[in-house]
């Protein structure tokens, strides 16, 4: 079966060597071609090729479907209260983590698997195709592998964050708590998870407890990332270069020594504004990273404490708007920059062989994701080559 996306005003391709030539791969007046799923011609519209099937993108810009590579879907409850009272001035201090996991603790299997659901589906009706889900608000052994039987349900990207934070019960006795998540914890979550995660944070875990709990993971097959700088300069950025991380995330609190280890490294530097949106906090310094070299993805942090969005438009015009990014690096980073923070070589990009996940916009041109924020720009989501 064949599908063909006609009238197509501009096509972000993402494959530099389509069209303009630009990161973007910008090909105007454009045409896309389907088959068993995959991207299988790009080009002019004029000589696009006969098919089974034809979705009319009626001038509208089509892009990659956004890789959203930092989540936290799986919790119950909200904290709303929290978020009024920090608006009215009280700081952020990621104590809050805790209600949510005595929320989480107390839910059910339905109940985990329906706010799952409900917030995958959000994510896709604004275009994200690719999504990371951690756990992180169980904290036991059993909670933490449901968490991961519950993401694993809507994603292959799990990643076991048995060290969020150190719960109640284990107050005072944080050493005992990572050797839980190194042992019986981390095998536990083996089967359900591709990635391990730490948050190396003062209050959460220093950097001798991440890298523990880091290389534990990696001597069982796990694939480390981390949450690094978010609150202060800390060791997190330089571990996450040292093992070979994915990618370091959040890089609010950076060192030139942080930039430069970043820019000579495979390690992604993931900003999620919507979590200095979130707690008022001043934003990562976007374009020094930029500037020295090093790969820059945009996420959405999706959690019920410091970034309540599933919205990738929306970080895109934060980063736009707030960090100074173009909106081409912002696009770019939102797409082709998740893929590589997550080792996707198949998504990210529309070039020839890449997973036909799409979003058509109703917008002459990819920048009104920016220069039109908060508006429902996007018209139909292709996953797999199938629209949803
Ligand atoms: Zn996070």
């Amino acid at each position: 079966m064949s599908l063909l996306v006609r009238s197509i005003a501009e096509l972000v391709t993402n494959d530099p060597s389509l069209g303009d030539g630009s990161a973007l791969g910008l090909v105007h007046d454009a045409a896309l071609v389907v088959e068993d799923g995959r991207v299988a011609w790009v080009g002019d519209a004029s000589h696009a090729p006969a098919t089974d099937r034809v979705i009319d993108a009626e001038d509208g810009t089509v892009i990659p479907g956004f890789v959203d590579s930092h989540t936290h879907l799986v919790f119950a409850g909200d904290r709303a209260g929290e978020f009024a009272a920090r608006m009215a001035g009280e700081p952020y201090t990621g104590g809050g983590i805790r209600t949510t996991v005595a929320a989480t603790r107390a839910a059910s299997d339905g109940e985990l698997r329906a706010n799952v659901a409900r917030l995958r589906d959000e994510a896709l009706r604004q275009g994200t195709t690719t999504i990371e889900v951690k756990s992180g608000y169980g904290l036991s052994t059993a909670d933490e592998v449901r968490s991961l039987r519950v993401a694993r349900e809507i994603t292959a990207e799990t990643t076991f964050l048995g060290a969020h934070v150190v719960p109640a019960e284990f107050e005072g006795r944080t050493d005992d708590y990572v050797s839980l998540v190194c042992g019986e914890m981390m095998k536990s979550a083996l089967p359900h998870a591709r990635w391990v995660d730490v948050f190396c944070e003062r209050g959460a875990f220093d950097g001798d407890q991440a890298r523990a709990i880091l290389l534990a993971g990696m001597g069982v097959g796990l694939l480390p990332r981390i949450h690094a700088n978010q609150l202060t300069t800390g060791p997190g950025v330089q571990l996450a270069v040292e093992l070979g991380a994915a990618s370091a995330d959040h890089c609010t609190h950076l060192s030139d020594a942080d930039i430069d280890s970043l820019a000579g490294s495979t390690t992604v530097a993931t900003l999620l504004p919507g979590a200095e949106f979130s707690t008022r906090s001043p934003y990562p310094d976007a374009r020094r990273l930029l500037a020295a070299g090093a790969t820059v993805a945009l996420a959405s942090d999706c959690n019920p404490g410091s970034s309540y969005t599933t919205s990738m438009p929306f970080c895109v015009a934060v980063a736009v708007r707030e960090m100074c990014m173009s909106p081409a690096e912002a696009l770019w980073a939102a797409t082709a920059g998740g893929a590589r923070a997550l080792r996707r070589p198949d998504v990210g990009y529309l070039g020839v062989g890449a997973v036909a996940d799409l979003s058509v916009l109703d917008a002459a041109s990819f920048v009104h994701l920016a220069y039109r924020p908060g508006v429902p720009l996007v018209r139909t989501v292709l996953l797999n080559g199938e629209p949803q």
